[in-house]
């Protein structure tokens, strides 16, 4: 791990300085733990070996992908196996979560079957704060709060249904169901002008992703659920895209789980 000065340490990633001012560095660790705002009973944590280098090349492939659409994002280049460049925005305090098929906690506090497709997409808000276990809030209380401005709202949620669209789109074509994800968004401050980018990372951590054949879980639910299988199931995601990292195996000794 490189010695440049740590910003901050997140439960799968580091942030550190960029080697220019305004960027960032990304760090993918393979640590995982059940996420806060999941409504699951218990939190636990562990660790996926490989799952670091894949997310930070399903996440680059995705980011870039995003980018060449037109949603603006924070990411510059991949640096090496498990590190990112990125431009150093200031995080939006909010937790974007998108919905097209019901599952989850969303499904059973809302009685709907796991697996339904919803009539028309949602995107949610939950209030980033870890100590809170990022509660689901409303417009109201982001204008409330000053979290965020109206037109800044409106811009996100004009990016996040563009970016679900081609993700949705990108992941059907490769046999995968994109059921939900989670987005966050930051403030790049160019001159006098503030720009909102696409922020964080978008990977197998934060999506749902089903086999369209199979229904298999493709994604972190196979941590939260005990299924087994996270390192393979993220290398076929991989795979799928095109993506397998450069180095081989020996990067990725194998789905093993160290609880
Ligand atoms: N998600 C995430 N981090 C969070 C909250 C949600 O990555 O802090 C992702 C999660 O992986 C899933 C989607 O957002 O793909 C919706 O998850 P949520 O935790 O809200 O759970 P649900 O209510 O759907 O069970």
């Amino acid at each position: 791990m490189s010695r440049r000065r740590q910003i901050y340490e997140g439960k799968a990633k580091i942030l550190f300085e960029g080697p220019e001012p305004g960027t960032v560095v990304q760090y993918f660790k393979d640590d995982t733990s059940t996420n806060s705002a999941s409504g699951e009973d218990t939190n636990r944590s562990g660790t996926i070996i490989g799952k670091g280098v894949l997310n930070n090349r399903i996440s680059e492939y995705l980011m870039s992908r995003i980018g060449d659409m037109g949603v603006p994002t924070h990411f510059i280049r991949r640096l090496n196996m498990r590190e990112q460049l990125c431009r150093e925005v200031d995080i939006i305090p909010l937790v974007v979560v998108v919905r097209n098929i019901a599952a989850g906690s969303f499904a059973r506090r809302l009685g709907i079957v796991e697996g339904t497709r919803l009539p028309r997409t949602i995107v949610e808000f939950h209030y980033k704060s870890n100590e809170l276990n990022d509660p689901l809030v409303t417009e109201e209380h982001i204008a409330c709060f000053g979290w965020s401005s109206p037109s800044e709202i409106d811009e996100i949620i004009s990016m996040s249904l563009r970016t679900n669209d081609f993700l949705s789109g990108l992941f059907m074509g490769i046999g995968i169901r994109l059921v939900d994800f989670k987005l966050e968004f930051g403030r790049f401050f160019m001159n006098d002008e503030i720009r909102t980018l696409l922020a964080d990372e978008i990977s197998p951590d934060n999506c749902r992703l089903w086999d369209v054949e199979t229904n298999d879980k493709m994604d972190k639910d196979r941590f939260r659920h005990n299924l087994g299988g996270e390192a393979e199931a993220y290398q076929e995601v991989a795979r799928r895209l095109g993506i397998t990292p450069e180095s081989g195996p020996r990067d990725l000794p194998g789905p093993t789980l160290i609880q």
